[in-house]
């Protein structure tokens, strides 16, 4: 099964993904989680792509794309969820080319939206684990020990982007850039509109349901 998840920063593409790509046993493809790990590792696409993730902007398309196509290359026998990638219709186009030229197909693309001020309040709760990477919020999940861990007792910090100004900036970028998506993909077989406004168990029944219809 292959999948893509896509909506505003803080509607819980990367809760619910990580969720539903480990009960499934297919790839989660984090394009976020992707560019922190080089930003953190110095790589040259890391050094390329700080400036843009700080202040809120997308990477250019030429770094993300030749990012995830060897990601998605590398390992495509169990499928993949695609988080945050694509996130502009040229990244899209990329995407179906690059798709049809590994013989790959797209089974279900889902679009997850919520009011603007449920994400603010996500994004600004939000805690992430410097060592593992998994996530945690201030009120709705927060750790067993104030500042750690619950899985690997790292240190949890607040994402430089996840800072009120910033957050605003994505906010933005989003309408402007991700959001046209809609109209790309809204005509395909395997489109789902999911209502990601609930509480995070309710949002993951109603994603499980969608994509097994
Ligand atoms: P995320 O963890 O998905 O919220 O992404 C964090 C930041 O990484 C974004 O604000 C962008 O700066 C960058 N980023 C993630 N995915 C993409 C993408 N597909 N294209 C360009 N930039 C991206």
């Amino acid at each position: 099964m292959n999948l893509v998840l896509f909506g505003p920063p803080g509607v819980g593409k990367g809760t619910q993904g990580e969720r539903f790509s480990s009960e499934n046993s297919i790839n989660h493809l984090a394009m976020g989680d992707i560019l922190r790990a080089a930003v953190r590792d110095a790589t040259k696409a890391g050094q390329q792509a700080r400036t843009y993730m700080d202040s809120g902007k997308l990477v250019p398309d030429g770094v993300v794309v030749s990012m995830i196509e060897d990601r998605i290359v590398k390992d495509n026998t169990t499928g993949f969820l695609l988080d945050g990638f694509p996130r502009n219709v040229a990244q899209a186009i990329s995407l179906d080319d690059m798709l049809a030229h590994h013989h790959l197909t797209l089974d279900k693309v889902v679009f997850m939206d919520a009011p603007e001020e449920d994400l603010l309040e996500r994004l600004s709760g939000r805690l992430i684990c410097r060592a593992c990477g998994f996530g945690f919020h201030r009120h709705y999940s927060p750790p067993r020990e104030a500042g750690r861990c619950d899985r690997c007792d790292g240190e949890l910090y607040q994402r430089e982007d996840d800072r009120e100004e910033v957050i605003a900036n994505r906010l933005h970028v989003y309408r402007d850039q991700t959001e046209p998506l809609l109209a790309y993909y809204k005509g395909r077989p395997g489109f789902i509109r999911l209502d990601a406004s609930g509480e995070m168990q309710a949002v993951y029944t109603a994603l499980k349901e969608a994509v097994r219809d």
